[in-house]
């Protein structure tokens, strides 16, 4: 029965969907089914082509471009969302980025321009994206999921620049948990074990990441990208009301191993 699914009535926006492989859509999706309407947002047009058929298959009307590092395309979005919408009551921000050149050999060698980049782009877009959100989040409390890796607390080969952004993630999802607690808006991060992504292949040897994951965690298997959509979607359900500022890991128990 339809009432009975946990987000009915409830409004999300999703940012980092490229395919139907991102770990966004696996988030997207789950929302959908537990009765959540869900908007998408997509940079550039190559990307437009893929993201409007995945939102149209679970009936979205709001579909609408944004380049995290345009803070004119993101004014604009929020925007066009409280002219949509009127209300939002889930933000989940599934982007990272760093060049590729970063992601391999020596991180000495990180260029101050490629670090900032990947700071900003996979770590200074969510404190952005949710203070333009605020408006909207804040009329009836609110969530907000982003999505992490391991190498934000141990060192993983060739992650480099990237573990550093998500350490400054994992920074900020505490800080604004604890800036936005007294507006009941909860800010959590899922730490996800490797899954063959778009973003996950710019990583030098991601291959021989899967393999080790796969043998070293204590289930024996790698996760998939649905796993970290029901965690996505618990999160922003009534079980979440209480969960802010965790990193919560969804990686085959691989982050207790020594
Ligand atoms: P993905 O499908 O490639 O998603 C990454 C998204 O970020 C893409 O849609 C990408 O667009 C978008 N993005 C990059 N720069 C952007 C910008 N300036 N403005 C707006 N969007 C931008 O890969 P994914 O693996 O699902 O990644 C999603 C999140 O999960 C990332 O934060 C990633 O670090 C994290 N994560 C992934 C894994 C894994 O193994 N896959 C594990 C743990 C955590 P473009 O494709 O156009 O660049």
């Amino acid at each position: 029965m339809s009432d009975s699914k946990i987000l009915a009535g409830k409004k999300a926006l999703v940012f980092g969907v490229a395919n139907e492989r991102s770990l966004a859509w696996a988030i997207a999706k789950k929302l959908h089914a537990q009765g959540a309407e869900v908007g998408f947002t997509y940079l550039g047009e190559a990307l437009e082509r893929r993201v409007r058929p995945l939102a149209e298959s679970v009936g979205s009307t709001f579909v609408e471009p944004c380049d995290v590092t345009s803070p004119e395309q993101v004014k604009t979005l929020f925007s066009k969302l409280r002219d949509h919408w009127g209300q939002l009551d889930t933000l989940v921000h599934s982007i990272a980025f760093a060049n590729k050149e970063d992601l391999e050999g020596h991180f000495v060698a990180t260029s101050k321009e490629g670090f900032l980049k990947a700071i900003e782009i996979s770590a200074y877009s969510l404190v952005e994206l949710t203070r333009e959100a605020l408006p909207l989040l804040e009329r009836q409390g609110g969530r907000v999921v982003t999505l992490s890796y391991y190498g934000a607390e141990k060192v993983i080969p060739n992650y480099n620049v990237m573990g550093v952004a998500k350490a400054t993630l994992e920074a900020c999802v505490r800080y604004l948990a604890w800036d936005l607690g007294e507006k009941k808006i909860t800010v959590n991060a899922i730490s996800a074990g490797p899954v063959k992504t778009l973003a996950a292949s710019g990583v030098r040897d991601f291959r021989t990441m899967l393999k080790q994951a796969a043998e070293k965690t204590p289930l024996k298997e790698n996760i998939t990208a649905d796993s970290v959509g029901e965690l996505g979607a618990y999160l922003c359900g009534p079980g979440g009301q209480h969960i802010t500022g965790s990193t919560m890991y969804v990686d085959s128990g691989a982050h207790i191993m020594g």
